[in-house]
């Protein structure tokens, strides 16, 4: 279709918006797979399912495999005399885009009575190939199998997915590509504190970043990805912040002469799915396409792209509690500290993946002054005093008969981080498999020790009673009796309460802590200070 032609079918349509297409998505989304969960058998089946739906509309084809033999498809669909080249997943880890591609694909074709999507299809040839590298994502790891960097091979062209890369361009010379990624999901725009949820790059070609048509176009399609996804996020949208890489295929594919939008998904708002990723690739890249053959992006200011705020790494923790007081063993008074921790959770268990890794861990991230760091969630904790969560010590092989799931809960309530079990070598085994059995999220850690090393905080000699108080000394009669008493007579209060402690410094460590409330006078006398919350590895319990 002539370009006459094409302004013709596009004169008096409004097209559809950002808000629109979002809206569209759940109901014609064609891959029903979360990103994250998508395998390279999974994306097989729905590529032959998308090429028998539309038979004769799109090609399907098996360019070349990965290291390990798993095929790399490309998908080809639109009759125009533009070239567009699309790829997702060359970081096996990296997935959002990968069903985005399939989606928009499957609504282009499904939607002749639309005016836009005929346009792109009449307009342009949309080459797209989705999970460039299987053997990486079959391992959910950034590299391939070889253990090398795709997007670091372009000028060695090592692997053979790199060289199925280089060979789609040379064979079509496509006058511009999308390099599709995931990034560091903590990553936030310059120093808003806001998550960048899509940051782009019009790829230089050389290390000047000397100008020129196609990469004027790339800018263009950059603001055109700004001006639709504004509608949808709040701010949360940057520039990537690396001009040039010079072993990066982005950077040689503009310098081959197709010059290369780069666009990373990374981290949402507290509480949005990680499918909303996906749904933004699907609604920017149908917005850009149509903006590309309406007028080649005209409406679209260079300006909008080079002025978003640059990504800014290190400045997000998941959660901070700010303006605590912090008491460690040996120390005599709290000082006060912010807190900062990660969930280490992976976008696998996020996603709810049925392969996905158990969902647990934390580390600290800060321990200190983090007034400069965002949080996903922030606690004040003005007056209150932050300790490491208890240890208890547990003797003889025995105690399985009461050490059980529902006891390790209680004693989570009651602020105990570690059980310290500890038995002769001939009951290590079978212990060691009890606590094994007993380990779970939101439970202390079972640590199985000899008989002969040292105990850790207070004995436990019986499963521990109700806490009929929430005060330092109800908490500590729940779960030892009368036997912290006895100690006050040779140590401090504060003394003993941090010696309880699993004893770790802090940063750096799993988010295992007490925040406790002091009495009305400040100090942490155990009749009156309460144990306000527990934070197990990252986790609050109470
Ligand atoms: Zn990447």
């Amino acid at each position: 279709m002539t370009p006459v032609l094409l302004a013709a079918l596009l004169a008096g349509s409004q097209g559809l918006s950002a808000p629109e297409l979002w809206e569209l998505w759940p109901q014609t989304r064609f891959v029903s797979a979360a990103a994250p969960c998508l395998r390279h058998q999974g994306l097989v089946e729905r590529l032959k399912a998308l090429e028998t739906k539309h038979q004769g509309d799109l090609t399907l084809e098996e360019i070349g495999r990965s290291f390990e033999g798993r095929s790399i498809h490309l998908l080809r669909l639109g009759s125009g005399p533009r070239k567009i080249l699309l790829w997702s997943q060359m970081h096996g880890d990296e997935p959002s885009a990968t069903p985005a591609l399939l989606d928009l694909a499957d609504f282009l074709l499904s939607r002749p009575e639309q005016p836009e999507a005929r346009a792109i299809l009449a307009g342009t040839t949309l080459l797209m190939i989705p999970m460039l590298n299987p053997d990486g994502v079959e391992r959910y790891q950034r590299r391939n199998a070889q253990g090398i960097d795709i997007n670091r091979d372009a000028l060695s062209l090592a692997t053979p997915e790199g060289r199925l890369l280089k060979l789609i361009r040379d064979r079509f010379q496509p006058e511009l590509g999308f390099n599709l990624h995931d990034q560091n999901r903590r990553t936030t725009v310059g120093d808003t504190g806001v998550l960048a949820t899509i940051s782009l790059l019009a790829v230089a070609g050389d290390a000047q970043g000397t100008p020129s048509t196609g990469r004027a176009r790339a800018k263009r399609a950059c603001a055109a990805v700004v001006s639709s996804l504004r509608l949808l996020l709040a701010g949360g949208i940057s520039r990537y912040d690396e001009d040039w890489s010079p072993r990066a295929f982005g950077d040689n594919l503009t310098a081959w002469g197709t010059p290369v939008v780069l666009m990373e998904s990374g981290g949402l708002a507290a509480g949005r799915p990680l499918a909303d990723l996906t749904r933004l690739n699907f609604v920017a890249l149908f917005s850009v396409l149509a903006d590309l053959v309406r007028d080649d992006l005209a409406g679209h200011d260079p300006a909008l792209y080079e002025n978003l705020p640059r990504n800014q790494e290190g400045a997000f923790s998941d959660v901070i509690l700010r303006g605590g007081q912090i008491l460690l063993p040996g120390g005599r008074d709290p000082f006060r500290a912010d807190l900062a921790f990660n969930a280490l959770e992976s976008d696998l268990s996020r996603a709810g993946c049925p392969s996905a890794p158990p969902a647990v861990g934390s580390r600290i991230t800060e321990l200190g002054d983090a007034r400069f760091l965002a949080a996903g969630r922030g606690v004040e904790a003005q007056g209150a005093v932050l300790v490491p969560a208890f240890a208890v010590s547990v003797r003889g092989g025995r105690a399985r008969e009461w050490l059980t799931a529902a006891t390790l809960e209680t004693l989570a309530r009651l602020g105990v981080g570690v059980v310290r079990w500890q038995v002769e070598a001939a009951e290590r085994g079978a212990t060691a498999e009890a606590a094994q059995r007993l380990s779970g999220p939101a439970r202390p850690r079972v640590v199985v020790a000899g008989s002969d090393e040292p105990e850790a905080g207070l004995r436990l000699g019986a499963p521990p009673a109700a806490s009929r108080s929430s005060t330092l000394a109800g908490v500590l009669e729940a779960l030892a009796g009368r036997a912290w008493r006895d100690r006050l007579a040779s140590q401090s209060f504060t003394e003993l309460l941090t010696g309880l402690g699993a004893g770790s410094p802090m940063a750096g460590e799993p988010a295992s802590f007490l925040v406790l409330r002091p009495a009305p006078d400040g100090s942490l006398d155990p009749e009156q200070a309460h144990l306000e919350a527990v934070w197990l590895d990252g986790r609050e319990i109470r």
